[in-house]
């Protein structure tokens, strides 16, 4: 595959690619330019644009430890603390130009979290996962193709294992095992730029026993294989990206990442992209691996992406002349307090980050989840000071088409004006900007993401030692 340098050159590989896309009922011949696609194709394009910018060069590139070359940060494996680091700044770098997700993240992370368990994996199992996975990870680095993180499955009834459920399916397995590779099928649901990546790394939903041996399946395949389907999934304010005038919201970047659930029908890969195949007992370090890596990273892209809230606020009580009211300047301090907390972290559980025996760096697993645990109830607080300062005319405004009817659009203009001659379609544009910023795909996201919040506080009762804190306590009080 040719290299994907410019946003040019990713919009073309997606023209060509030519996966299998639905939408709304639909089959979608092009996902490039299709209204409900572009937003999200705009943003991920972001990852390749701004990486070519000289002042960028620092945060959006990196220098690969297999081949030397000057390489996309989303394709880099952490080598350092630093790189750690520099993975949240370059998130929060790219959301103050999207103030949306730019999904390239998961794949991200699922590389990183690939390579530490691929080599764990070897080292109990004396398989050579290690050695396939790197040449997976070159092909990566030097096409720079984008990568869905593949780890959510259905679940079906969630009290039940994979190997239990009724419909053999609802967790993605192996059907079949040949000398030239496997035979998948199944589903991975939520999957974050599905629409507009190459390619997606498949990696197991959660800890599995021997009775699951055949879940547990770690692979990688173009998404233009035959026999995967993408079926896009719908989000809250979906018609307004169809809009262009003053109701779009965020118009050219969207809301969220755009998730689509990605279907496998009895699907062939070869063995060399196979970097997992029924070594049930490392499911559980995989996850949990995957989940770090991308809980590490909300403090960053939520972090920009408030930023960005809080600024659209702003601009709403400037507009509306409320800007010097010492509640209103309070509110906004709370809101920049909540916001550089949940960045501080990601940046805490970065520099937190050890080595792990494969050599790749990894961030502080209990910090980690915090810092997402964090974003789950930050990002409501942000949202909710953010109606506040805005008032209910978010819920109630207008068209931005009644404007321009004869018989309506004087009565709009004239009483939606804001402070200070503001043009009435300045002030439209900054509160559906809000609206759209702080609605329910957004908050569903920082919820859900990454994992719900009980999946992180399982990792307390993990990670949080306890007894350890228990033990502290009782020699304060000389107690045995
Ligand atoms: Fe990246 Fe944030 Fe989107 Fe996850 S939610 S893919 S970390 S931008
Ligand atoms: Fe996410």
């Amino acid at each position: 595959m040719k290299r994907i340098v410019t946003r040019e050159d990713y919009v073309q590989s997606l023209k060509d690619l030519r996966s299998v896309v639905y939408y709304n009922g639909k089959r979608v011949e092009d996902v490039t330019g299709h209204p409900a696609m572009q937003p999200h194709i705009n943003s991920a394009a972001l990852t390749y644009e701004l990486a070519l910018r000289p002042e960028n060069e620092d945060l959006m590139t990196a220098v690969s430890h297999l081949s030397g070359k000057k390489i996309n940060r989303f394709t880099h494996i952490h080598q350092s603390v630093d790189d750690l680091i520099k993975k949240i700044l370059m998130m929060r770098l790219i959301a103050h130009e999207t103030g949306s997700c730019f999904q390239r993240c998961v794949g991200f992370d699922a590389l990183n979290a690939t390579y530490m368990t691929a080599y764990d994996t070897d080292q109990k199992h004396s398989t050579d996962y290690f050695e396939r996975f790197k040449k997976y990870l070159l092909h990566v680095q030097e096409s720079n193709v984008m990568v869905v993180g593949g780890m959510t499955d259905p679940k079906g009834d969630r009290s039940l294992s994979p190997s239990q459920q009724a419909d053999p399916d609802l967790f993605t397995h192996i059907v079949e095992r040949r000398p030239d590779g496997i035979v998948i099928r199944g589903a991975k649901v939520h999957m974050t730029g599905g629409v507009n990546s190459h390619e997606i790394l498949i990696m197991p939903t959660q800890a599995m026993k021997e009775a699951d041996r055949d879940y547990a399946v770690a692979c990688a395949l173009p998404l233009n294989t035959p026999g995967v389907t993408l079926i896009f999934g719908r989000q809250t304010n979906e018609e307004r990206k169809m809009e262009e005038g003053p109701d779009a919201g965020n118009p050219r970047f969207g809301v969220v990442g755009g998730e689509a659930m990605i279907v496998f029908d009895n699907i062939f890969v070869p063995w060399e992209r196979v970097f997992l195949c029924g070594e049930y007992d490392m499911t559980g370090l995989f996850v949990e691996r995957f989940a770090t890596l991308h809980r590490q990273n909300y403090g960053g892209c939520k972090g920009g992406v408030s930023d960005v809230l809080i600024g659209a606020t702003a601009l709403a009580a400037e507009y509306q002349g409320t800007a010097s009211a010492s509640h209103i300047r309070e509110k906004l301090a709370e809101m920049m307090h909540l916001a550089e907390t949940i960045y501080c972290g990601s940046v805490a559980c970065s520099a937190m980050g050890f080595k792990t025996p494969s050599g790749a760096y990894y961030p502080d697993p209990l910090l980690a989840n915090t810092t997402k645990h964090n974003v789950t109830r930050h990002i409501y607080e942000i949202s909710r000071l953010a109606h506040d300062i805005a008032g209910g005319i978010i819920a109630t405004m207008p068209f931005a088409h009644d404007l321009e009817n004869s018989d309506v659009g004087d009565y709009v203009r004239k009483f939606l004006a804001g402070a200070g001659g503001v043009k009435t379609e300045d002030r439209m544009k900054i509160l559906r900007l809000v609206e759209n910023m702080s609605g329910g795909t957004a908050l569903a996201e920082s919820m859900h993401g990454a994992g719900s919040p009980q999946s992180q506080k399982v990792m307390y009762g993990r990670l949080g030692n306890l007894e350890q804190k228990k033990r502290w306590a009782k020699k304060i009080v000389n107690i045995d």
